[in-house]
């Protein structure tokens, strides 16, 4: 494991490539998206080509909807739902996949979403069907957010078929975190299949799998977390087809200015403390089970939510990267106590249960052992090992 020496990402993060400078390509991504270097983004150019996206899409659906946007309670909806409706003046179906674990902000986030003048669908999926695929995915890829994620990705194609809708808008997209640097950029853009089965961290599990008599589920129980066929798909909006594209392409995405912006004009609201696994109290705040995501992505790959954020504030130019490595130091990988005990009790597990599935997932090149075990300090925090905290301070 190294670290890139312009922020604190290790190359342990999957989908990361560095060159041959010791600087990931998250962060030469954001360098184009600054205008320096051979690969300034020319932002002008992209946002006339969102532009006539949206006039492809405008009126053109039988359902009377231009778009959908996926929706939760988090910073980025409210700001996807400004600018498709308050800047281009197009009319979203807004749609909600029912959080694993929702929060009391992301509850009212949402509920702020809808009176921003959208019409929206909460999608309450079925919760027994859903459950066992959230232990199932824990268990089976080490991420109890799987199901989450395949339903949230699925979703808005099996709804635009529905409502016969040729375009969905996401926001970030893979700009802000992961490699592109290298990847086509038709994967920076769109959203399609094989983004899902590349890109959308599933780790090669497809809903599919976990069709069986020992699950309990049935072919039936997943439709909704499988895509529509590809002829679906392009016969919408009268051979229009459907295209998935995220925001973060066309336009130079700031969330920390962003967030200013929605809680400053449209009443979105931040936590009033930190997010359990970062120093921040803007992301991932609508579900404590992404807590547990980013605490196992830790114990998998010595790098957590603080380390994410750190990072894009580092390329965002807000700190610097010796600031970077004292919040990631102070907040990175500490055990999330309150998200695990509402984990443990809505899926009547114990704890002791809930940390032996991580540790099979734990990495032993990256945390201290002891006679086989991990080691824990008296707050069930992992140990890295030093050599690769000293690694990180010097890249
Ligand atoms: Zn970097």
């Amino acid at each position: 494991m190294r670290f890139c020496k312009s922020c604190v990402t290790p190359s342990t993060r999957p989908d990361l490539d560095f060159g041959p400078d010791g600087v990931c390509d998250a962060c030469k991504t954001a360098e184009a998206k600054h205008g320096h270097g051979p690969h300034a983004i020319d932002w002008t150019k992209r946002a006339k080509d969102f532009a006539e996206l949206v006039e492809r899409s405008r009126g053109a659906s039988s359902s009377g909807y231009d778009c959908i946007i996926p929706v939760s309670g988090g910073k980025d909806s409210t700001w996807q739902v400004h600018v498709a409706k308050n800047v281009y003046g197009l009319r979203p179906l807004c749609l909600c996949f029912e959080p694993t674990l929702p929060t009391a902000v992301g509850r009212e986030n949402l509920e702020n979403l809808n009176r921003l003048g959208v019409d929206l669908l909460h999608v309450k999926r079925n919760p027994l069907v859903y459950e066992r695929m959230i232990i199932e995915g824990f268990k089976r890829v080490g991420d109890m957010e799987w199901a989450n994620h395949i339903g949230i990705w699925t979703l808005p194609f099996r709804f635009a078929v529905a409502f016969d809708i040729p375009l969905i808008i996401w926001g970030e997209g893979r700009m802000e975190f992961a490699g592109n640097f290298w990847i086509g950029e038709k994967n920076q853009r769109e959203m399609d299949e094989d983004f899902i089965n590349n890109f959308a961290c599933l780790n090669g599990l497809r809903a599919e799998d976990l069709v069986g008599a020992d699950t309990g589920i049935g072919l039936g129980d997943i439709s909704m977390y499988t895509m529509p066929t590809r002829e679906q798909l392009a016969r919408v909006s009268g051979n229009k087809g459907c295209t998935a594209v995220f925001l973060g392409f066309f336009f130079n995405w700031d969330a920390r200015a962003q967030v200013d912006y929605i809680e400053k004009n449209l009443n979105w609201g931040r936590r009033v403390d930190r997010v359990e696994t970062t120093y921040t109290d803007f992301e991932k705040l609508d579900c404590l089970s992404m807590n547990l995501h980013d605490y196992v992505k830790y114990c998998k790959f010595g790098y957590g939510r603080a380390a994410d954020d750190a990072s894009r504030d580092v390329r965002h130019g807000y700190i610097d990267r010796e600031e970077a490595v004292r919040l990631v130091e102070r907040w990175d990988g500490r055990y999330p106590q309150a998200s695990v005990a509402a984990f443990c009790d809505k899926f009547k597990m114990s704890r002791q249960e809930f940390d032996s599935i991580c540790d099979g997932f734990t990495s032993r090149a990256i945390f201290e052992t002891k006679d086989g075990s991990f080691v824990r300090d008296i707050d069930r925090s992992l140990v890295m090992k030093k050599q690769w905290v000293e690694g990180r301070r010097n890249p």
